[in-house]
């Protein structure tokens, strides 16, 4: 297993080569790495007889991999195949004088690679640590860890993030000096984000049962 660092710059490969909406395009890993860092889902597209299957899924990565996982009895997690994986930040919606102009603030990064099937037993734990404290970071030395046999029921793919494309797209909408700006129609952008809630506690545990530190401070922070 390769575990060279990557380059700062997104290699420009024929997969990865944005044909439209180009601007838009970043080539700096760092990019990449803040966009996949901000999200903990992802969606992973897979061929599964003949058909493309995308599903969503949660994620972690290191420098050099993006991990999933789920049960063995999982199509997509077949492994051993290309995939491609995708994590979108949803930041506002772009309303233009025109409909044709309106649009999304984003971020948005596109993975491209071969899935695979992670069978050392140190790289896997590691990289289901990683995946947790990705999604919840202080859990998963809070919570009881995978044993033995949920071990041997879970697949973990890794996906090298050698090949990655990145769009980000900011600001107005395009058409504030076009013909359409005369129309004098309000136009701008509608901002969405994320928002943690306060922790809401298992009503089988019993009332006294403390709301552990790293998920309290976590409510009312933004997610994205
Ligand atoms: C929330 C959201 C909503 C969008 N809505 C629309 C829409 O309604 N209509 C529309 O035309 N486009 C939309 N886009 C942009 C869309 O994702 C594509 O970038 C664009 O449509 C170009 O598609 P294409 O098939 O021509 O890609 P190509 O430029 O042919 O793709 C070539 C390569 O570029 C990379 N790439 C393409 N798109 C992205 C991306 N978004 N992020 C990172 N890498 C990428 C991939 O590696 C891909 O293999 C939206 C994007 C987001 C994030």
């Amino acid at each position: 297993m390769d575990a060279s660092p990557l380059p700062a710059d997104l290699p420009l490969t024929e997969l990865t080569r944005h044909r439209r909406l180009r601007e838009q395009g970043s080539l700096r890993r760092a990019d990449l790495e803040a966009i996949l860092d901000a999200g903990f889902v992802c969606h992973l597209g897979v061929v599964v007889d003949g058909r493309p299957l995308v599903v969503p899924t949660v994620y972690g990565r290191d420098e050099r991999w993006l991990y999933v996982h789920g049960s063995v009895a999982s199509r997509s997690l077949a492994g051993g195949a290309p995939v491609c994986v995708t994590v979108t930040h949803v930041d506002g919606l772009v309303l233009a004088r025109s409909v044709f102009e309106h649009g999304v603030n984003y971020r948005s990064a596109v993975v491209h690679g071969d899935a695979r099937p992670v069978t050392d037993p140190e790289e896997k734990l590691e990289g289901l640590r990683r995946l947790t404290e990705h999604a919840a970071p202080g859990q998963w030395a809070y919570a009881r860890r995978p044993n033995r046999k949920e071990l041997a029921a879970t697949t973990l793919l890794a996906v090298s993030l050698e090949h990655a494309s990145v769009k980000i797209r900011t600001g107005a909408p395009d058409d504030g000096d076009g013909p359409d700006a005369a129309l004098g129609l309000w136009a701008g952008v509608l901002p969405l984000t994320s928002v943690w809630g306060a922790p809401v506690t298992d009503p089988a545990l019993p009332r006294d049962t403390p709301v552990p530190a790293h998920l309290a401070r976590r409510g009312g922070t933004r997610q994205g």
